[in-house]
Protein backbone atom coordinates (compact mmCIF):
# COMPACT_ATOMS: atom_id res chain seq x y z
CA UNK A 1 0.00 0.00 0.00
CA UNK A 2 2.89 2.64 0.99
CA UNK A 3 4.94 1.25 -1.82
CA UNK A 4 2.00 2.45 -4.24
CA UNK A 5 1.81 5.98 -2.20
CA UNK A 6 5.13 6.12 -2.96
CA UNK A 7 4.59 6.19 -6.65
CA UNK A 8 1.92 7.91 -6.67
CA UNK A 9 3.99 11.03 -5.12
CA UNK A 10 6.67 10.44 -7.03
CA UNK A 11 4.23 11.07 -10.19
CA UNK A 12 2.73 14.00 -8.37
CA UNK A 13 6.55 15.62 -7.65
CA UNK A 14 7.23 15.42 -11.62
CA UNK A 15 3.80 17.10 -12.67
CA UNK A 16 4.35 20.01 -10.16
CA UNK A 17 8.23 19.78 -11.21
CA UNK A 18 9.36 19.46 -7.28
CA UNK A 19 12.81 17.59 -7.22
CA UNK A 20 11.65 16.03 -3.65
CA UNK A 21 9.50 16.04 -0.63
CA UNK A 22 10.92 16.30 2.74
CA UNK A 23 8.70 15.06 5.16
CA UNK A 24 9.02 16.09 9.15
CA UNK A 25 6.40 14.23 12.16
CA UNK A 26 3.14 14.65 10.56
CA UNK A 27 0.07 13.07 9.46
CA UNK A 28 1.96 12.83 5.85
CA UNK A 29 4.53 10.96 7.38
CA UNK A 30 2.30 8.20 8.62
CA UNK A 31 0.01 8.20 5.52
CA UNK A 32 3.42 7.86 3.75
CA UNK A 33 5.20 5.17 4.94
CA UNK A 34 3.26 4.00 8.52
CA UNK A 35 5.39 5.85 10.74
CA UNK A 36 3.99 7.72 13.72
CA UNK A 37 7.11 10.13 14.55
CA UNK A 38 7.14 11.77 17.91
CA UNK A 39 7.71 15.82 17.27
CA UNK A 40 10.96 16.29 19.18
CA UNK A 41 13.56 18.94 19.14
CA UNK A 42 15.67 16.14 16.70
CA UNK A 43 14.98 15.67 13.22
CA UNK A 44 13.19 13.80 11.32
CA UNK A 45 12.89 13.76 8.23
CA UNK A 46 11.58 11.42 5.41
CA UNK A 47 13.54 12.59 1.57
CA UNK A 48 11.26 11.41 -1.00
CA UNK A 49 13.47 12.16 -4.35
CA UNK A 50 11.27 12.45 -8.05
CA UNK A 51 13.16 9.37 -8.98
CA UNK A 52 15.93 7.23 -6.26
CA UNK A 53 15.44 5.53 -3.61
CA UNK A 54 13.53 7.63 -0.87
CA UNK A 55 15.17 7.62 2.77
CA UNK A 56 14.22 8.22 6.25
CA UNK A 57 16.95 10.32 8.75
CA UNK A 58 16.12 9.56 12.37
CA UNK A 59 17.97 10.17 15.68
CA UNK A 60 19.85 6.65 16.64
CA UNK A 61 17.87 7.07 19.91
CA UNK A 62 14.77 6.54 17.74
CA UNK A 63 15.64 4.14 15.51
CA UNK A 64 14.04 1.04 17.18
CA UNK A 65 10.61 2.85 16.92
CA UNK A 66 11.21 3.74 12.93
CA UNK A 67 11.63 0.16 12.72
CA UNK A 68 9.02 -1.33 14.28
CA UNK A 69 6.79 0.58 12.45
CA UNK A 70 7.64 -1.25 9.47
CA UNK A 71 8.75 1.89 7.35
CA UNK A 72 12.35 0.06 6.35
CA UNK A 73 10.20 -1.87 4.21
CA UNK A 74 9.50 1.53 1.91
CA UNK A 75 12.80 3.28 2.22
CA UNK A 76 16.39 2.81 3.97
CA UNK A 77 16.41 4.17 7.58
CA UNK A 78 19.49 6.35 8.03
CA UNK A 79 20.60 7.34 11.81
CA UNK A 80 22.84 10.20 12.90
CA UNK A 81 24.00 10.36 16.30
CA UNK A 82 24.37 13.29 18.90
CA UNK A 83 27.11 15.04 17.50
CA UNK A 84 26.16 14.29 13.65
CA UNK A 85 24.03 17.43 11.65
CA UNK A 86 21.02 15.44 10.70
CA UNK A 87 20.40 18.36 7.87
CA UNK A 88 24.18 17.65 5.86
CA UNK A 89 22.62 13.87 5.86
CA UNK A 90 19.58 15.47 4.35
CA UNK A 91 21.31 17.41 1.71
CA UNK A 92 23.78 14.38 1.04
CA UNK A 93 20.71 12.58 0.18
CA UNK A 94 19.34 14.78 -2.52
CA UNK A 95 22.81 15.22 -3.80
CA UNK A 96 23.01 11.92 -4.66
CA UNK A 97 19.93 11.34 -5.91
CA UNK A 98 20.15 14.46 -8.27
CA UNK A 99 19.64 13.80 -11.61
CA UNK A 100 22.80 15.83 -12.59
CA UNK A 101 21.95 16.85 -15.69
CA UNK A 102 22.95 20.56 -17.00
CA UNK A 103 22.76 22.10 -13.42
CA UNK A 104 24.68 19.63 -10.80
CA UNK A 105 26.36 21.51 -9.36
CA UNK A 106 29.41 20.34 -7.03
CA UNK A 107 29.39 17.80 -3.89
CA UNK A 108 26.63 19.25 -1.17
CA UNK A 109 25.50 22.19 -4.16
CA UNK A 110 24.20 19.57 -6.33
CA UNK A 111 20.63 20.39 -7.39
CA UNK A 112 17.80 18.38 -8.81
CA UNK A 113 16.49 19.37 -12.41
CA UNK A 114 13.89 21.88 -11.25
CA UNK A 115 16.19 23.35 -8.22
CA UNK A 116 12.17 23.08 -6.14
CA UNK A 117 12.04 21.54 -3.35
CA UNK A 118 7.90 20.28 -1.27
CA UNK A 119 8.26 20.81 2.44
CA UNK A 120 5.16 19.10 4.39
CA UNK A 121 2.67 21.87 5.34
CA UNK A 122 3.22 21.06 9.30
CA UNK A 123 7.09 20.94 9.49
CA UNK A 124 8.45 23.26 12.58
CA UNK A 125 10.01 26.94 11.18
CA UNK A 126 13.26 26.02 12.57
CA UNK A 127 13.47 22.88 10.93
CA UNK A 128 12.62 24.64 7.65
CA UNK A 129 14.75 27.39 8.69
CA UNK A 130 18.27 25.01 9.04
CA UNK A 131 16.77 23.58 5.39
CA UNK A 132 17.24 27.10 3.63
CA UNK A 133 20.68 27.57 5.40
CA UNK A 134 21.72 24.06 4.20
CA UNK A 135 20.27 24.09 0.54
CA UNK A 136 20.16 28.00 -0.25
CA UNK A 137 19.77 27.64 -3.97
CA UNK A 138 16.20 26.10 -3.92
CA UNK A 139 12.74 27.66 -4.28
CA UNK A 140 10.48 26.14 -1.49
CA UNK A 141 6.82 25.10 -2.00
CA UNK A 142 4.11 23.60 0.46
CA UNK A 143 4.05 20.29 0.56
CA UNK A 144 0.20 20.25 0.47
CA UNK A 145 0.57 20.90 -3.60
CA UNK A 146 1.84 17.09 -4.17
CA UNK A 147 0.37 15.63 -1.03
CA UNK A 148 -3.46 16.83 -1.92
CA UNK A 149 -4.21 14.85 -4.56
CA UNK A 150 -3.09 11.66 -3.03
CA UNK A 151 -5.16 12.67 0.05
CA UNK A 152 -8.20 14.14 -1.15
CA UNK A 153 -9.42 10.64 -2.96
CA UNK A 154 -9.49 7.46 -0.52
CA UNK A 155 -8.43 4.12 -1.43
CA UNK A 156 -10.76 1.04 -0.84
CA UNK A 157 -8.92 -0.04 2.03
CA UNK A 158 -9.27 3.60 3.27
CA UNK A 159 -12.51 3.88 2.93
CA UNK A 160 -13.28 0.25 5.06
CA UNK A 161 -11.07 2.11 7.65
CA UNK A 162 -13.17 5.12 7.85
CA UNK A 163 -16.75 2.74 7.80
CA UNK A 164 -14.91 0.58 10.81
CA UNK A 165 -13.90 3.89 12.65
CA UNK A 166 -17.32 5.43 11.86
CA UNK A 167 -19.03 2.27 13.64
CA UNK A 168 -16.83 2.67 16.46
CA UNK A 169 -18.11 6.05 17.15
CA UNK A 170 -21.63 5.10 16.88
CA UNK A 171 -21.42 2.54 19.51
CA UNK A 172 -19.74 5.02 21.90
CA UNK A 173 -22.83 7.08 21.25
CA UNK A 174 -25.16 4.96 22.01
CA UNK A 175 -23.91 5.14 25.49
CA UNK A 176 -23.61 8.41 26.04
CA UNK A 177 -27.09 8.80 27.44
CA UNK A 178 -26.45 6.64 30.24
CA UNK A 179 -23.76 8.79 31.38
CA UNK A 180 -25.85 12.42 31.19
CA UNK A 181 -27.21 13.22 34.46
CA UNK A 182 -28.46 16.40 35.93
CA UNK A 183 -25.94 16.95 38.99
CA UNK A 184 -23.19 15.31 37.08
CA UNK A 185 -20.28 18.02 35.60
CA UNK A 186 -19.26 17.89 31.88
CA UNK A 187 -15.65 16.89 33.23
CA UNK A 188 -17.31 14.23 34.51
CA UNK A 189 -19.27 13.07 31.72
CA UNK A 190 -16.41 13.80 29.49
CA UNK A 191 -14.00 11.95 30.92
CA UNK A 192 -16.22 8.51 30.75
CA UNK A 193 -16.51 9.29 27.15
CA UNK A 194 -12.98 9.48 26.69
CA UNK A 195 -12.62 5.70 27.91
CA UNK A 196 -15.13 4.71 26.11
CA UNK A 197 -13.94 6.02 23.16
CA UNK A 198 -10.78 4.13 24.00
CA UNK A 199 -12.05 0.44 23.98
CA UNK A 200 -12.91 1.54 20.92
CA UNK A 201 -10.47 3.31 19.39
CA UNK A 202 -6.33 3.77 19.90
CA UNK A 203 -6.47 7.27 20.79
CA UNK A 204 -9.13 9.78 21.87
CA UNK A 205 -8.76 13.36 19.50
CA UNK A 206 -11.23 15.04 21.21
CA UNK A 207 -14.18 15.22 23.98
CA UNK A 208 -16.73 18.09 23.60
CA UNK A 209 -19.52 18.33 25.93
CA UNK A 210 -21.40 21.78 25.86
CA UNK A 211 -24.21 21.72 28.32
CA UNK A 212 -26.97 24.47 28.12
CA UNK A 213 -25.71 27.69 26.96
CA UNK A 214 -22.00 26.05 26.76
CA UNK A 215 -23.75 24.72 23.44
CA UNK A 216 -23.66 27.79 21.54
CA UNK A 217 -19.90 27.96 21.73
CA UNK A 218 -19.07 25.08 18.79
CA UNK A 219 -15.38 24.44 20.09
CA UNK A 220 -16.50 24.78 24.06
CA UNK A 221 -13.80 23.27 25.87
CA UNK A 222 -15.42 21.16 28.42
CA UNK A 223 -15.81 21.97 31.79
CA UNK A 224 -17.20 22.41 35.21
CA UNK A 225 -20.86 23.30 34.26
CA UNK A 226 -23.15 20.60 36.43
CA UNK A 227 -25.91 19.96 33.86
CA UNK A 228 -29.37 20.04 35.10
CA UNK A 229 -32.52 19.06 34.04
CA UNK A 230 -33.75 20.75 31.05
CA UNK A 231 -30.38 21.27 29.63
CA UNK A 232 -29.61 20.61 25.79
CA UNK A 233 -25.97 18.60 25.88
CA UNK A 234 -24.24 18.93 22.22
CA UNK A 235 -21.84 15.94 22.53
CA UNK A 236 -18.87 16.06 19.53
CA UNK A 237 -16.33 13.33 20.24
CA UNK A 238 -13.58 11.76 18.00
CA UNK A 239 -10.79 9.33 18.14
CA UNK A 240 -8.55 7.07 16.06
CA UNK A 241 -8.35 3.71 14.73
CA UNK A 242 -6.16 1.67 13.20
CA UNK A 243 -4.36 5.45 11.47
CA UNK A 244 -8.16 6.82 10.87
CA UNK A 245 -10.47 9.51 12.43
CA UNK A 246 -13.93 9.48 13.42
CA UNK A 247 -16.14 12.99 14.12
CA UNK A 248 -19.58 12.39 15.44
CA UNK A 249 -21.80 14.86 17.02
CA UNK A 250 -25.01 14.22 18.30
CA UNK A 251 -27.63 16.64 20.49
CA UNK A 252 -28.75 14.76 24.20
CA UNK A 253 -30.99 16.60 26.33
CA UNK A 254 -31.70 15.81 30.04
CA UNK A 255 -35.16 14.93 31.00
CA UNK A 256 -36.72 17.02 28.55
CA UNK A 257 -36.11 19.55 25.97
CA UNK A 258 -35.53 23.04 26.43
CA UNK A 259 -38.09 25.76 25.04
CA UNK A 260 -37.80 26.18 21.48
CA UNK A 261 -35.26 23.79 21.16
CA UNK A 262 -37.80 20.29 19.46
CA UNK A 263 -38.35 23.17 16.25
CA UNK A 264 -34.69 24.40 16.21
CA UNK A 265 -33.71 20.76 16.00
CA UNK A 266 -36.34 19.55 14.04
CA UNK A 267 -34.81 22.34 11.55
CA UNK A 268 -31.59 21.39 12.05
CA UNK A 269 -32.28 17.64 10.38
CA UNK A 270 -33.66 18.69 7.71
CA UNK A 271 -30.71 21.19 6.97
CA UNK A 272 -28.04 18.26 7.78
CA UNK A 273 -30.26 15.63 5.43
CA UNK A 274 -31.14 17.75 2.44
CA UNK A 275 -26.78 18.42 2.28
CA UNK A 276 -26.39 14.81 2.86
CA UNK A 277 -28.54 14.38 -0.27
CA UNK A 278 -26.90 16.66 -2.29
CA UNK A 279 -23.77 15.15 -2.43
CA UNK A 280 -22.25 13.00 -5.67
CA UNK A 281 -19.24 13.45 -7.64
CA UNK A 282 -19.38 16.45 -9.80
CA UNK A 283 -20.78 19.10 -7.58
CA UNK A 284 -18.88 21.62 -5.83
CA UNK A 285 -17.80 21.39 -2.09
CA UNK A 286 -19.37 24.63 -2.34
CA UNK A 287 -22.97 23.67 -3.19
CA UNK A 288 -23.18 21.13 -0.36
CA UNK A 289 -22.19 23.85 2.14
CA UNK A 290 -25.13 25.80 -0.04
CA UNK A 291 -27.91 23.47 0.23
CA UNK A 292 -27.64 23.76 4.46
CA UNK A 293 -27.46 27.40 5.03
CA UNK A 294 -30.12 27.82 2.24
CA UNK A 295 -32.56 25.67 4.97
CA UNK A 296 -31.23 27.20 7.77
CA UNK A 297 -32.02 30.87 6.05
CA UNK A 298 -35.09 29.89 4.87
CA UNK A 299 -36.29 29.07 8.57
CA UNK A 300 -34.70 32.36 10.03
CA UNK A 301 -31.70 30.37 11.66
CA UNK A 302 -29.05 31.53 9.25
CA UNK A 303 -27.38 33.97 11.29
CA UNK A 304 -26.85 31.23 14.30
CA UNK A 305 -24.89 28.78 11.68
CA UNK A 306 -21.42 30.16 11.90
CA UNK A 307 -19.19 28.09 10.90
CA UNK A 308 -19.15 26.07 7.27
CA UNK A 309 -20.62 22.63 6.79
CA UNK A 310 -17.72 20.73 7.03
CA UNK A 311 -14.15 19.37 6.66
CA UNK A 312 -12.75 16.30 5.28
CA UNK A 313 -11.26 13.19 7.31
CA UNK A 314 -8.65 10.85 7.37
CA UNK A 315 -5.42 10.36 8.71
CA UNK A 316 -6.38 13.55 10.04
CA UNK A 317 -9.64 14.59 11.38
CA UNK A 318 -9.71 18.12 9.70
CA UNK A 319 -8.39 18.36 5.92
CA UNK A 320 -9.43 18.60 2.65
CA UNK A 321 -12.02 19.02 0.95
CA UNK A 322 -13.30 22.39 2.88
CA UNK A 323 -17.33 22.07 2.26
CA UNK A 324 -17.47 26.03 2.90
CA UNK A 325 -18.55 28.94 0.50
CA UNK A 326 -16.35 29.59 -2.03
CA UNK A 327 -14.36 26.13 -2.38
CA UNK A 328 -15.59 25.22 -5.82
CA UNK A 329 -13.65 21.98 -5.84
CA UNK A 330 -15.64 18.97 -7.65
CA UNK A 331 -16.28 16.13 -5.85
CA UNK A 332 -15.32 12.43 -6.54
CA UNK A 333 -15.84 9.31 -5.78
CA UNK A 334 -13.53 8.48 -2.91
CA UNK A 335 -13.44 11.97 -0.92
CA UNK A 336 -14.41 11.80 2.86
CA UNK A 337 -15.71 14.51 4.43
CA UNK A 338 -18.46 15.41 7.66
CA UNK A 339 -21.74 17.31 7.28
CA UNK A 340 -22.22 19.16 10.33
CA UNK A 341 -24.27 22.11 10.21
CA UNK A 342 -25.16 23.68 14.02
CA UNK A 343 -27.59 26.46 15.02
CA UNK A 344 -25.83 28.60 18.17
CA UNK A 345 -28.24 30.71 19.62
CA UNK A 346 -26.50 33.01 22.55
CA UNK A 347 -27.10 32.49 26.08
CA UNK A 348 -29.08 29.65 25.73
CA UNK A 349 -27.90 26.27 24.06
CA UNK A 350 -26.80 24.92 20.41
CA UNK A 351 -27.14 22.13 18.37
CA UNK A 352 -25.05 20.52 15.31
CA UNK A 353 -25.75 17.16 13.41
CA UNK A 354 -22.27 15.63 12.61
CA UNK A 355 -21.91 12.33 10.29
CA UNK A 356 -18.78 11.27 7.74
CA UNK A 357 -19.95 10.60 4.80
CA UNK A 358 -18.08 9.08 1.81
CA UNK A 359 -18.70 10.41 -1.95
CA UNK A 360 -19.64 7.06 -4.20
CA UNK A 361 -19.54 6.56 -7.84
CA UNK A 362 -23.25 8.09 -8.19
CA UNK A 363 -24.24 9.29 -4.64
CA UNK A 364 -23.35 9.25 -1.11
CA UNK A 365 -22.84 6.66 1.53
CA UNK A 366 -22.78 7.95 4.93
CA UNK A 367 -20.44 6.40 7.55
CA UNK A 368 -22.52 6.93 10.87
CA UNK A 369 -25.71 5.23 11.41
CA UNK A 370 -27.17 6.59 14.53
CA UNK A 371 -30.24 8.12 14.54
CA UNK A 372 -30.35 12.12 14.01
CA UNK A 373 -33.32 13.12 16.49
CA UNK A 374 -32.71 14.90 20.04
CA UNK A 375 -31.74 11.97 22.24
CA UNK A 376 -33.69 11.98 25.83
CA UNK A 377 -31.37 10.92 28.78
CA UNK A 378 -31.00 11.14 31.70
ZN1 LIG B 1 -14.01 21.38 14.63
ZN1 LIG C 1 -17.05 17.01 15.31
ZN1 LIG D 1 -16.11 17.69 12.43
Amino acid sequence: MADDRLELLRAALADAEVDALLVGPSADLRYLVGYHALPLERLTMLVVPVSGPAALVVPELEAPRAVDSGAGRHVDIVTFTETDDPFALVAAHLAATADGGDDGGGDDGRVGPHGRLAVNDRLWASFLLSLQARLPDRDWVAGSEVMRALRLRKSAAEIDALREVGAAIDRVHEQVPSLLRAGRTEAEVGRDIAELILEEHDEVNFVIVASGPNGASPHHETGDRTLAAGDAVVVDIGGTRNGYCSDMTRNYVVGHAPEGYDELHRVLEEAQRLAVEAVRPGVTAASIDRVARDHLDAHGYGDYFVHRTGHGIGVEEHEEPWIVAGNELLLESGMAFSVEPGIYVPDHYGARIEDIVVVTDDGVENLNRRPHGIIVAG
